[in-house]
């Protein structure tokens, strides 16, 4: 079996054994004679997965009874719609900060729908960084304050979340549950599964249950919190599937520990940018203060370097390095699942091509 090193910004790499494990129960799902994706999900087996993959989420984020965990469809984009739907009635304003491509996408769909202030904006800054805590002005009485702690595209991330009035609302797609925080910090996180909890389909939301009672009783069903959280996410069909791989992905992250996570996904991202740093060849483009541990984003000197570094690399094993269509470069995702291995062989790769090209 020829396993890629995948450095995939999303759908990203699952760990070898969830893909196993969830191979030898596909067909047959613990005696059922079906496999998960073809029962009720209101019967027993599916209704076990559920709890399960709520529970792990519980535990692993260290979450009190006043939070809801939710599994919607839509991704991570329709929180940027179903934020404000829900927490920015007519005449209150929210603060966004504005740190690059997703949090600028999050503010789009909030002024369609109410009044936003841009607490900061560093979105078209190089180095790409997010904001520093003194750079940011909060609107008195705002209804929420909105930030992305981790920008896929350009790699950067809040190492330190900023204390709010407001409550906090939060895009965690890419770096959700690669480190331990502080939930209570927050009045709501959301991600789309498929970088650190499961594949795509499913988008996990986290969120104070006062909040969501308070939202207006006219937004429709599906896209009121309450709504789900009144039925536990299953309001309506839910993506019976992603949630049970999310659920076998969360167990796995239970055995190997959080804090033993972070620790690995700091070690693994001071390898790449030991490599970028010890070169004149290679160029971080990312502040260093806010580097992110899971994007790691960088230039060769050409574009036809970056392009004939990428190609090579697929062929030696390491594929989907090259950078998102609208800033190009290389990026070298290495989200939780991501092993020890394919970063050193990316490091082995990144000094011999630069002693070929440089
Ligand atoms: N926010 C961030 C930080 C992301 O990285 C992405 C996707 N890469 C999105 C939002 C959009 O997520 P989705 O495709 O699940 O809607």
């Amino acid at each position: 079996m020829a396993r890629a090193f995948n450095f995939c910004a999303g759908p990203a790499v699952l760990p070898l054994e969830v893909l196993q494990e969830a191979q030898a129960e596909l067909v047959d799902y613990q005696g059922a004679g079906m496999s998960i994706m073809e029962m009720s999900h209101r019967g027993k087996q599916y209704d076990a997965v559920h709890r399960e993959a709520v529970a792990n989420i519980r535990e692993l984020l260290n979450l009190t009874d006043d939070y809801a965990v939710l599994f919607l469809q839509g991704g991570a984009s329709l929180q940027f719609a179903m934020a404000p739907m829900n927490f920015l009635p007519a005449g209150a304003t929210a603060d966004y900060i504005n740190s690059g491509h997703w949090a600028s996408a999050a503010v789009k769909q909030a002024r369609l729908l109410g009044n936003v202030n841009i607490a900061a904006d560093c979105e078209k800054d190089i180095p790409t960084r997010v904001p520093e805590l003194s750079e940011l002005h909060f609107t008195p009485g705002a209804a929420y304050v909105h930030i992305t702690s981790n920008e896929t595209i350009s790699g950067a991330q809040w190492k330190v979340f900023p204390k709010t009035q407001a409550p906090l609302i939060c895009d965690m797609s890419s770096d959700i549950l690669s480190r331990p925080i502080d939930v209570q910090n927050f009045a709501m996180l959301y991600a789309g599964a498929q970088k650190n909890l499961g594949p795509s389909g499913v988008t996990l939301v986290v969120l104070r249950k006062d909040l969501a009672e308070k939202a207006a009783k006219t937004i429709p069903a599906m896209l009121r919190y309450q709504t789900h959280i009144e039925n536990d996410s299953l309001y309506n069909t839910p993506p019976c599937f992603s949630v049970y791989i999310l659920a076998l992905t969360m167990r796995w992250l239970k055995r190997f520990g959080l804090e033993n996570m972070f620790r690995r996904n700091r070690e693994k991202a001071a390898l790449l940018y030991a490599a970028i740093d010890g070169s004149g060849f290679y160029r971080g483009t990312a502040k260093k203060e806010c580097r992110s541990d899971m994007n790691v984003t960088f230039r060769l000197p050409t574009v036809e370097l970056e392009e004939r570094f990428c190609a090579e690399a697929s062929k030696a094993g390491m594929s989907q390095l090259k950078g998102h269509r609208v800033v190009g470069g290389v990026r070298a995702s290495i989200y939780n699942a991501f092993p020890v291995e394919g970063v050193q062989a990316l490091v082995a790769f990144m000094r011999e091509f630069e002693k070929r090209n440089g």
